[in-house]
């Protein structure tokens, strides 16, 4: 961790400072007006609208956590969170896509890459005419990803050959680049992974299938498939067998910045159904005037303000994470804690939602009926709630 970037946060980490609130404000707004009405269709036809990756790009709102120089917001941790939150207040699908795309992707590539694929690939994907996705879970290879992968990629010369499957990838169908995970040396398990970039009009790619979700509809999910594609050597990302370092420190950066989807399904979820219960009438008074409603309301608050100060000061303790740190420690118990806090309460405040919009909760075509078919994966996607609890429970009970 860099003490010096560590020490130079001031502010109790629990809370927002006027200038993030601001951030917070404007970036919501924009939302709003921009995407909110997407949604309905977007959960019919399950397919992003192509408007959308430019505008967010024209917006600067690609790209958060890199340098001007490579055509990027030059943000910080925190704000690019609390810029996710704000997106996903307004689009779930859109937050979730945002966040493969931005953090899993580009924040990676950023992160882990030369200069030479920094300047290759950064300014296309922080403008919005190139799409990221991350490619690390296969059909056999879920919970264990790294110990049970199966892709391998071999050298020929001045490439190597993929060959091997990818699924429940985020942004899949879409991709321009996918950064993919490999085994370089498969005599040496988990640690003879390496990181690629491939590109996705490379022979050999290809979609197998768009994969038909419950929730997070619009934001497309894939099988990928790869058979002998040749990828150029020097689009490994990081280190020849170095893919362990490049996973596990991202994982923890995904961890803490997929705290705010799930903090911007669930604000929206308390937002709809204090409205809900301040219009619907029954026995002549609204029912937001019943006590057991009353309490309902006032648990829901609870549990997201309890997760958001949570996952701000995993975002505050975030910043500066070097290159290759992370996946081990005091940041890879916080950043699980942070994400199984946050994953629980957002299921807790979905359930009750819906049992505050009673029957029309239950109706599909309904926002929180959408909200609580998209929140539920939450607790398995970045690692399910279990594989969180094996990483703090390991990590207390370390030497
Ligand atoms: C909508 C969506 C988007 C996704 N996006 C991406 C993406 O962009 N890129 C990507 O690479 N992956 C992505 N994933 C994959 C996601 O990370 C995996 O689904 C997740 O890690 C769980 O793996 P699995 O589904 O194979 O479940 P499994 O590993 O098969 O787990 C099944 C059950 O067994 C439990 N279990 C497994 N091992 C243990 C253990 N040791 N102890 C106790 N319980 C255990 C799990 O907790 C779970 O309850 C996405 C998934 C979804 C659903």
């Amino acid at each position: 961790m860099n003490k010096q970037m560590r020490n130079d946060i001031n502010l109790p980490t629990h809370f927002m400072t006027d200038e993030q609130q601001a951030l917070a404000d404007q970036a919501g707004k924009f939302f709003f007006s921009e995407f909110h009405h997407l949604n309905a269709e977007m959960d019919d036809t399950d397919d992003l609208p192509p408007s959308v990756f430019p505008k967010l790009g024209e917006m600067g709102y690609l790209g958060l956590n890199v340098p001007p120089e490579f055509g990027g917001a030059g943000l910080d941790f925190t704000s690019a969170c609390i810029i996710t939150e704000q997106l996903s207040r307004a689009s779930a699908a859109i937050g979730l896509t945002h966040v493969a795309h931005d953090n899993l992707c580009v924040n990676n590539i950023y992160r882990n890459a030369n200069d030479d694929l920094r300047r290759k690939y950064l300014p296309g994907l922080c403008n919005g005419t190139l799409v990221g996705a991350l490619g690390l879970t296969e059909p056999g290879a879920g919970s264990d990803a790294l110990g049970s992968m199966r892709t391998t990629a071999k050298k020929d010369g001045d490439d190597y050959i993929l060959n091997g499957t990818k699924i429940y990838i985020t942004n899949g169908p879409i991709a321009d680049l996918v950064l993919v995970y490999a085994k370089t040396s498969p005599e040496k398990g988990a640690k003879g992974i390496s990181a690629f970039i491939v590109e996705t009009d490379t022979p050999g790619f290809k979609v197998a299938q768009k994969l038909n979700k419950m929730g997070f509809r619009g934001s497309p999910t894939g099988e990928l498939v790869f058979e002998d594609c040749r990828v150029p050597a020097k689009n490994m990302v990081g280190k020849l067998d170095g893919g362990v370092a490049v996973t596990m420190s991202g994982l923890d950066l995904e961890r803490a910045i997929v705290c705010f989807n799930a903090l911007g399904i669930a604000q929206r979820a308390l937002d709809i159904s204090i409205d809900y219960a301040k219009t619907r009438q029954q026995f002549g008074k609204p029912i937001a005037s019943f006590q057991m409603v009353q309490a309902m309301l006032a648990d829901m608050y609870t549990q997201i303000e309890a997760a958001r100060s949570l996952s701000l000061k995993t975002a505050a303790m975030c910043e500066g994470l070097e290159e290759g740190e992370g996946g081990r420690g005091e940041i890879h118990k916080l950043t699980a804690a942070a994400i199984f806090k946050t994953a629980a309460a957002t299921s807790f405040v979905l359930d009750k939602a819906v049992q505050i919009h009673g029957g029309s909760g239950y109706m599909r075509d309904t926002e929180v009926n959408r909200l609580y078919r998209t929140g539920r994966v939450l607790e398995v996607g970045a690692g399910t709630q279990e594989v969180r609890k094996l990483i703090i429970a390991g990590e207390l009970l370390k030497n």
